[in-house]
């Protein structure tokens, strides 16, 4: 199955990333945002911020919030013929998590350990990649990096801000310095 072409991928992160900022607005902001697209109908099926610090829960990171929202909702266990976008590399959790879930393709825009382990400590830095290389014969991912990175960046820097000005709680072990 033909995979979105580069435009696509640029326009869906933009728009992924108009939709997590309006985290920014609420009471647990998050940089952390996810969608999903079916790629014959070329429609969005799901999207979803983390809710890590809302619901207490540290598993509920965007892409495996959105896949649960896009399987539920779809009423079929594989989104083979289905391609997440994440603003960020997914964790191993969350790649672990695309593989199960059979995605054709997974887009992201920052870096975990560059980008994100700034904001929040990464607790493995086990790459997407190494997960993929080994998945059972049959099963293929393609990984598409560093889509609007830099516009996925700023969204870590502004969470930041928001989350100092309004005396939110900062992410967990993590020094003040690090930003
Ligand atoms: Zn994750």
């Amino acid at each position: 199955m033909a995979l979105p072409t580069d435009e696509q991928n640029a326009e869906r992160m933009r728009l992924l990333v108009d939709f997590t900022s309006q985290s920014l607005g609420s009471d647990h902001p998050s940089p952390f945002g996810s969608s999903i697209y079916d790629v014959t109908t070329e429609e969005v099926l799901a999207e979803a911020f983390d809710t890590v610090m809302r619901d207490c829960d540290p598993t509920s990171h965007a892409e495996v919030n959105v896949i649960r929202k896009a399987t539920k909702k779809s009423q079929r266990l594989s989104l083979r013929g289905c391609v997440l976008y994440s603003t960020c590399e997914p964790c191993p959790m969350c790649m672990s998590a695309c593989i199960w879930a059979e995605l054709d393709a997974v887009v992201y825009g920052a870096a975990t350990m560059e980008d994100a382990n700034r904001y929040w400590p990464q607790s493995s830095d086990m790459t997407p990649q190494e997960l993929i290389d080994r998945v059972r014969p049959g099963l293929s991912c393609t990984l598409v990096p560093h889509v609007e990175r830099s516009l996925c960046q700023q969204l870590f820097l502004r969470c930041d801000e928001v989350r100092t000005k309004r005396l939110l709680q900062l992410p967990p072990n993590r020094g003040e310095s690090l930003i």
